[in-house]
């Protein structure tokens, strides 16, 4: 076991590790960060930050003497990377999962080989691909195999003649064609399994999203019981096929009653964010838990609750061409309301700039609260 006041490395200075920063900061660790911009918010919060890039040989050594363990908050990061600083300390999860999350030709062939169910798609390299491909995959969305996040290198195309345009605007750039489906629901599960395989799932969240970024997220999800014990045993059975160590998201579709793996993230989830407030054990203690070899907390929820995200376009809605602060004054006279912001050095359009959560016991209307609270800061459907 790894145990305080040892020192954590984490690649990625986003907000999923500025919340790892913090669960660790509590439980009497220190961290170093690395991450390329100076601003970056975890970096800002922790004991020291690697200001480099996620290949910069002298940064990596620096993690590697200092840090007990890595781990990531961001599955772009290069395999090498992960390969690297593996001989040197335990890094969790290893570059192997890490690739075949950050891949989605090789995420959706994992899955589907593996016989999870997944929605029909297509792996497209060359157009030849796109002309071969079922014509019942149309209308379709066409998505880059690497790099893309909340709905960016993502197209809705509703043809062949469509798909090979998109595909070309995406520098012909391996992608996966897949079917568009009618969804009922999407959700989530978020799980921790630690090295000897034990599991600590997350309750099931209820996802939606606007413009392709997560919106908000009800957890428990509004699903019958059998439906989301079957959401939990596909992430269980993902991350054991996996033999992964870690935190990992499980991002669901539930189309025509069946559910479908939507995509993986080898790291905490937006839409976990609610554990932070609403368990007992928030996914980032989880992380650290996990990291340092220290038995799983209890994932218990003891609230329920309602996360809602808070998106750049906020500080914009009086004036697009300046900035001004949101009245955050209308979140913080909510009682049950909690405020996260994660400040970042620029609001952008798109940018998630924070969250809250509203909590709650059983028959509390903590959907229509925060609903209320985020019609309330000014976002609008
Ligand atoms: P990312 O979260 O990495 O941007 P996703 O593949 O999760 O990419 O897509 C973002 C959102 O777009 C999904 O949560 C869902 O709302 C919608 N979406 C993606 N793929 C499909 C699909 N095949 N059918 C219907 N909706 C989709
Ligand atoms: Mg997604």
């Amino acid at each position: 076991m790894i145990l305080p006041p040892a020192t954590l490395g984490m690649l990625g200075g986003g907000q999923l590790g500025r919340f790892f920063v913090l669960a660790a900061h509590e439980m009497g660790y220190r961290v170093v960060v690395l991450d390329p911009d100076r601003n970056s918010p975890a970096g800002r919060a922790a004991d020291e930050h690697l200001c480099a890039a996620f290949d910069d040989v002298e940064a990596l050594e620096r993690l590697a003497q200092t840090c007990a363990a890595v781990t990531t908050e961001f599955e772009n990061v290069p395999a090498d990377t992960l390969d690297h600083l593996a001989k040197f300390i335990p890094t969790r999860p290893n570059a192997e999962c890490v690739a075949v999350a950050q891949n989605r030709i090789a995420e959706k062939t994992f899955l589907s080989d593996r016989g999870f169910a997944v929605g029909p798609f297509a792996t497209i390299i060359a157009m030849t691909d796109l002309e071969a491909a079922d014509p019942a995959l149309f209308p379709a969305v066409l998505k880059v195999a690497r790099f893309g996040y909340d709905g960016k290198g993502q197209a809705r195309v509703a043809n062949v003649a469509e798909a090979k345009a998109a595909f070309d605007g995406f520098k012909r750039e391996p992608c996966v064609l897949e079917k568009m489906l009618a969804l009922d629901m999407e959700v989530s599960c978020v799980l921790a399994r630690d090295s000897a395989g034990r599991v600590a799932p997350f309750p099931v969240a209820e996802n939606s999203h606007t413009g392709g970024i997560l919106d908000v997220s009800i957890a428990p999800a509004r699903i019958d019981g059998a439906l989301a014990a079957e959401a939990t045993e596909m992430a269980i059975g993902i991350a054991a096929e996996l033999g992964y160590v870690g935190i990992l998201g499980v991002e669901l579709f539930l189309s025509g009653g069946r559910l479908l793996v939507n995509e993986i993230a080898p790291r905490p989830h937006n839409s976990g964010h609610y554990t932070i407030d609403a368990c007992v054990t928030s996914q980032f203690e989880q992380q650290v838990r996990i990291l340092c070899g220290l038995p799983l907390g209890d994932a218990r929820q003891h609230s329920r609750a309602v996360m809602v995200n808070l998106l750049g376009d906020l500080w914009y809605r009086k004036d697009a061409n300046h900035s001004h602060e949101p009245e955050w004054s209308r979140l913080l006279r909510v009682p049950g309301l909690k405020l996260h912001l994660y400040r970042k050095h620029h609001a952008r359009p798109g940018r998630k700039m924070g969250h809250f959560t509203v909590l709650g016991g059983l028959g509390e209307p903590v959907i229509d609260l925060a609903m209320n609270a985020r019609t309330a800061i000014g976002i609008v459907d």
